[in-house]
């Protein structure tokens, strides 16, 4: 495993609109490894392929219940709404209050190409919806309402 170079806004790999994944093989293993590692790291909850500078539809999330990964996600359906904090990994030391749905309902293929479908709520929720814009070149910050000075967390 490697910790990978976080890319980070403005570069304009985070604006494109990611490929499907078509070969389920140890390459992808290794990069999915990587992202979790580089996650882990920068603290993050949640890391997309764009922000390794890989122009494909995967993430990975661990809200602290554990690893998920997600290739060729699509979110079926979404109910409620949540408002809370959020922040990117791309976007070092910028917070803001998002409006998010409360329920996603998202199925995808696991690191084997197996089909899955899961229905996830309150953080899992909003991290999945945080997530799979990253693969439509879509920040966080079209999402927000309020901004948060990084003082107010402390
Ligand atoms: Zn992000």
């Amino acid at each position: 495993m490697a910790i990978r170079n976080i890319v980070k806004e403005g570069d304009p790999v985070l604006t494109k609109i990611c490929r499907p994944v078509e070969k389920f093989d140890e390459r992808l293993a290794q990069l999915l490894d990587d992202m979790y590692e580089t996650m882990v790291k920068g603290e993050g909850v949640g890391i997309a392929a764009p922000q390794v500078g890989i122009l494909r539809r995967i993430f990975v999330i661990d809200i602290g219940e554990g690893k998920l990964e997600f290739i060729n996600p699509k979110i079926l359906k979404t109910k409620g709404r949540q408002e809370g904090s959020e922040g990117c990994l791309s976007c070092p030391g910028e917070f803001g209050i998002t409006e998010r749905p409360m329920y996603v309902t998202v199925t995808a293929q696991n690191r084997n190409g197996d089909h899955f479908t899961i229905n996830a709520e309150g953080l899992l929720a909003k991290a999945i919806c945080h997530e799979n814009d990253h693969l439509d070149g879509i920040l966080f910050k079209e999402h927000i309402i309020r901004k948060i000075d990084p003082n107010e967390l402390k």
